[in-house]
């Protein structure tokens, strides 16, 4: 026996549950699995980028994250200490970010999924994935009923099954880097910038300050210097004494809620098939240094929804109105991927950070125009011209 259904999202992270939210107010029968018995706060920094908030805004969900404070920029640490405060640019084409209770957001997107008439069943850890000649079944272990459906939209996350199964998998994520999560509270009530210490080895501690009480930090570093410094806790701990003045700051002994997790990075070959989309991490994700990985779930959850919207009107080209969306996706974050992953190369070789901080601390406006890049602001052509001192002409 199976059921038949027009949408199902594998993922009821941000990506699954922002599509699911786009097509359920449309009234197309979606429905969600996740593996996860509930929602839970994951590993991540929870900073929202301008760009996201704007997502947020299209999406005509604020009342969603009321009350999560603002982050009005970035202080940027170098390995070797050197400090570059910045705020995001006021001529961009987004506001200020936001710092997140991620777990609270998606609980209160789950209720508006489900208040539009969409489906969410926690506890189905999808296994197993077939191809049909009019959709995909997916099946959850031995005790759950599979499913049939028109699309399939995988928002699984790095480790994506739908990807896989949809041969969209370009390599599976790299285990040799490994995240930590871990919260603190501040001594003093926090700044609203955010902060990223670039240490030595290709490591970084992002800073997300929530609250006085609720410090989110997130390390990511090799795993094996992670094992070397003693496993999860030992390395945060040392990590961040290396950095400059982020132990004085903070109340150490007040470290809790600590989490790794592995791989950090994901890569596809492209997020569209035959009848299937991915979104999210599922579709490619470089690294969590410029947090944006929130912002890219939000549109790409819309950007997808909208297409599956389009591609299932009578008379529609579902395949062509699904691969809309994949070269739309791919047009909006080529430019800013390579960016991202030169970052990559620039963390790992201390001389190319100190240059870059003394670059950057030379003027405020290029601090604010490097961060109007990271925060998408600016396009990184805009970014560029912002960089050199022209004002970049936004549409
Ligand atoms: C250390 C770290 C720090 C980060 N910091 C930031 C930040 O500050 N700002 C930012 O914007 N981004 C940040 N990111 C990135 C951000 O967390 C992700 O890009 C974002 O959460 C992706 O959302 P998603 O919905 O695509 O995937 P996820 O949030 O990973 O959701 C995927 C869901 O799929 C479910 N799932 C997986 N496999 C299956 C299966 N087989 N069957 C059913 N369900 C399944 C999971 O249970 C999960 O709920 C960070 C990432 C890391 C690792």
């Amino acid at each position: 026996m199976t059921r038949r259904r027009a949408v199902t999202i594998v993922g009821a992270g941000t990506a699954g549950l922002t599509c699911a939210l786009i097509l359920a107010r449309r009234g197309i029968d979606v429905f969600v699995v996740d593996a996860a018995a509930r929602i839970e706060r994951s590993v991540c920094g929870e900073y929202l980028c301008p760009a996201g908030v704007s997502t947020l805004e299209e999406l005509d969900v604020m009342p969603l994250v009321e009350g999560a404070p603002p982050v009005l920029g970035m202080r940027l640490v170098s390995p070797a200490g050197r400090v570059v405060r910045s705020h995001f640019p006021r001529d961009g084409r987004h506001g200020v970010g936001l710092s997140l209770d991620k777990q609270a957001f998606l609980e209160r997107l789950a209720d508006a999924v489900v208040e539009a008439g969409g489906r969410i069943r926690f506890g189905w850890r999808v296994d197993s994935i077939q191809r049909l000649d009019d959709g995909w079944r997916v099946g959850a272990g031995r005790k759950r009923t599979p499913i049939e459906c028109d699309v399939l939209i995988g928002a699984d996350g790095r480790r994506s099954v739908v990807a896989d199964a949809a041969g969209l998998l370009a390599e599976a994520g790299d285990r040799t880097r490994i995240a930590v999560r871990g919260f603190v509270n501040a001594f003093d009530d926090p700044e609203r910038l955010g902060e990223m210490h670039l240490l030595p080895g290709g490591a970084y501690i992002g800073v997300n300050p929530i609250r006085r009480d609720e410090v989110n930090l997130t390390l990511v570093c090799d795993a094996e210097e992670l094992r070397r410094r003693g496993g999860a806790e030992g390395a945060l701990r040392q990590y961040a004494h290396d950095a400059r003045d982020l132990y004085e700051r903070h109340d150490w002994s007040t470290l809790r809620a600590i989490r790794g997790v592995t791989p950090v990075s994901s890569r596809v070959k492209r997020a569209v098939a035959d009848r299937v989309a991915l979104i999210g991490d599922a579709s490619g994700f470089v690294d969590p240094l410029t947090g944006e990985g929130i912002s890219i779930a939000l549109w790409s959850g819309l950007a997808a929804a909208e297409s599956v919207v389009s591609g299932l009107a009578p008379g529609a080209d579902l395949v062509a109105c699904l691969h809309r969306y994949g070269v739309e996706r791919r047009a909006k974050y080529r430019a800013k991927a390579a960016v991202s992953r030169s970052f990559q190369w620039v963390i790992r070789r201390g001389w190319a950070c100190e240059w870059i901080g003394h670059f950057l601390g030379a003027r405020q406006e290029r601090a604010d125009a490097f961060i109007g890049i990271i925060g998408n602001n600016y396009t990184p052509s805009e970014g560029a011209l912002a960089l050199a001192g022209v004002k970049p002409a936004i549409p």
